[in-house]
């Protein structure tokens, strides 16, 4: 059978890390991959260079993820349907965002029978009502996708320090006998490193539903943090957080398993991470420091990155908002009405208690 040819969608801080992972092992595994990897990046000019260029040369993105080598069969490539138009494999990884026009593009270009991972955290709300990125991806393009997602800060992924990671795969039942499929197996090979260790499930709904909140309860500690209320606030943040976590996912993804939430990388583990030192517990402590609003805090700290959970708690509010349950899910309904409202992000622990027989 034909090696598989991988694209990586994206080439911001995770997506270049993932890509620099996955040409790691394509440059072993000649036997299952095509050694050369594309990587799609939106092109953009750094000191009047493309940064593609700079890419394809130093072996190094310069912008996203600064003093880390790239290796040589990690080929950056500015056209979205060239660099997907033979993949067998696409490895989504971009600030979700902007997802729809990216799939919008690519609609009717990408080869039949490919498959998909996920590696984006985030949701789709719009008239499907609210929907995981992966299924998104199948519905608009007729291809099957998994997930990866798990605690990993991709500063630290990149400088090969060990994490784990979850990949989920599950091929839908009107996929069977189309294409040449990816299993389990094949996903392993993929992703896992020596640093990188990887655990291949059947949950996408699980990991998914837990890196995409996981960001929101990330904003809750980030301003609990920048109030100087030190690390029992903290974990009390997180508590609430992995509650409603669970609870968002039995309500409205029943087919996602509880064990997940505690067991895998991409649920409890990626929210002890994040809210120790992502990028959107970052945002939130300097939000509470300065006074500034998230756009603009993510501006002065990011040089160009994303908080997804200034997003996601939009989205998230809009769903529990129709679904008249925002009252069911208070710390996701605080952080969205301190984010876009003002609320006093002091009023947290009002905002989110838990009314008990004594009033
Ligand atoms: P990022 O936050 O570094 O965002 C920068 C990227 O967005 C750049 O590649 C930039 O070119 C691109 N971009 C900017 N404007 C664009 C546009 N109009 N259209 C398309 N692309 C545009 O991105 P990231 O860190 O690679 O994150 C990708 C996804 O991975 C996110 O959903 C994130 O939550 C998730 N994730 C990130 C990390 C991490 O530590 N960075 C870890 C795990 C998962
Ligand atoms: P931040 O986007 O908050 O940095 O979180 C990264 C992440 O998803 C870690 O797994």
């Amino acid at each position: 059978c034909d090696p598989f040819r991988v694209t990586v969608i994206g080439s911001g801080n995770w997506g270049t890390t993932i890509a620099k992972v996955v040409s790691e092992n394509t440059a072993i595994h000649s036997h299952v991959f095509e050694k050369e990897v594309q990587m799609w990046v939106f092109e953009e000019k750094i000191d009047g260079q493309n940064l593609t260029e700079i890419i394809n040369t130093k072996h190094e993105n310069v912008k996203y993820l600064p003093g880390i080598e790239l290796p040589e069969n990690l080929r950056a490539n500015p056209d979205l349907l060239d660099a997907v138009k033979e993949a067998d494999i696409l490895v989504f990884n971009i600030p979700h965002q902007f997802l729809s026009r990216i799939v919008k593009q690519l609609e009717g270009h990408v080869k039949k029978g490919a498959r998909a991972i996920s590696c984006l955290k985030g949701f789709e709300v719009g008239v499907k009502g609210v929907q995981l990125l992966s299924s998104y991806i199948t519905d608009e393009l007729g291809i099957a996708c998994g997930a990866l997602s798990g605690a990993n800060l991709a500063p630290e992924v990149a400088k090969e320090h060990w994490s784990e990671t979850t990949v989920a795969y599950q091929l839908p039942k009107d996929f069977r006998g189309e294409g040449k499929d990816v299993d389990h197996k094949i996903l392993k090979v993929l992703f896992h490193r020596p640093y990188f260790h990887v655990n291949v499930i059947d949950d996408v709904a699980g990991i998914s539903i837990a890196g995409a909140l996981k960001n929101v309860v990330a904003l809750g500690c980030g301003f609990v943090e920048g109030l100087g209320w030190g690390n029992n606030a903290g974990a009390a943040i997180q508590r609430v957080g992995l509650g409603e976590i669970i609870k968002f996912g039995q309500m409205f993804f029943p087919e996602s398993r509880v064990e997940t939430y505690y067991q895998e990388s991409a649920g409890v583990a990626d929210l002890i991470t994040t809210c120790s030192g992502g990028r959107n517990v970052r945002v939130a402590k300097y939000m509470a420091e300065t006074g500034k609003g998230a756009i603009e805090s993510e501006k002065d700290l990011l040089n160009g990155q994303s908080a997804q959970g200034v997003i996601t708690c939009k989205e998230v509010h809009e769903w529990l908002d129709k679904c008249e349950l925002t009252q069911e899910f208070p710390l996701f309904e605080a952080v969205y009405q301190i984010v876009y409202n003002n609320v006093p992000m002091e009023n947290l622990p009002d905002m989110i208690e838990e009314l008990d027989d004594f009033g």
